[in-house]
């Protein structure tokens, strides 16, 4: 990995150099996976990069990309606001930002309560169309982090479902740092298995957000259908927050 944070001009060909790295391994765990090469998609994850690595992303076929920080990506939305882009929002979400993740995000993987979903639904704009959504699940228990618990993942995504502004599209979760690679397998397969319970319930779910830079063939061999990929393609963000 290359250290591109600091230098003025980011190394904008090795990121795409990169992104075509990423791409391979991931269509090579969904054909490992007997899956169709074409059966997830990769949402670079931008936070704390540049605008200028976005937009060599961009031309070279990229087209969603997960943002952790509410202020940080309306400037990059601003900034590059020529570009047909798909906005994924994956950070936590406080109240307080609902209006403006309502105003400007294509998706939001990080729901974890009803009172969040339900400001999301009543500030999405009229005109825009259905905000896509996963539940965050928090498999581990981890206090620190988001997530609804296991137990209340029904309730909460049938109360998703009836709200006409937002379109429940599936489950995220982001497992451990801890977490061996086996382990991650376990709470990948439960987190489809979660998923197909909603599905059997007439949530018509097709999505799960799972996976990331070190993960991302266990996570398509249990069913992911987004890997989450920031370092993979960016290299070491400039500071862990
Ligand atoms: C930062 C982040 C990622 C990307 O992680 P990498 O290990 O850099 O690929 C994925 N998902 C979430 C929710 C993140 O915050």
């Amino acid at each position: 990995m290359h250290s591109i944070a600091n230098g003025p001009r980011q190394n904008v060909t090795q990121i795409t150099d990169h992104l075509y790295e990423v791409r391979k391994r991931v269509r090579a765990a969904l054909v490992a996976a007997g899956r169709k090469p074409d059966d997830a998609r990769i949402l670079a994850v931008s936070k704390q990069q540049s605008t200028d690595s976005m937009e060599a992303l961009f031309r070279a076929g990229q087209r969603d990309f997960g943002e952790s920080y509410v202020q940080e990506a309306v400037g990059k939305m601003e900034a590059l606001e020529a570009l047909d882009l798909q906005w994924h929002f994956i950070g936590h979400i406080q109240s307080n930002k609902t209006r403006i993740i309502a105003e400007h995000f294509n998706w939001v993987h990080t729901i974890d309560r009803l009172k969040i979903a339900r400001r999301l639904n009543d500030q999405r704009p009229s005109h825009a169309p259905p905000l896509q959504v996963c539940v965050q699940v928090n498999q581990a228990h981890e206090p620190q982090k988001s997530g609804v618990a296991e137990p209340e993942l029904n309730d909460l995504a049938h109360g998703i479902a009836g709200l006409p502004a937002l379109e429940l599209r599936g489950l995220m979760a982001i497992p451990p740092l801890s977490a061996d690679l086996e382990e991650r397998a376990a709470l990948f397969e439960r987190l489809r298995a979660l998923n197909e319970q909603l599905a059997v319930e007439g949530i018509p779910v097709d999505t799960l957000s799972m996976g990331m830079s070190s993960d991302m063939e266990v996570a398509i061999a249990h069913g992911a259908t987004i890997v989450r990929i920031g370092t993979a393609i960016f290299g070491p963000r400039a500071q862990p927050r």
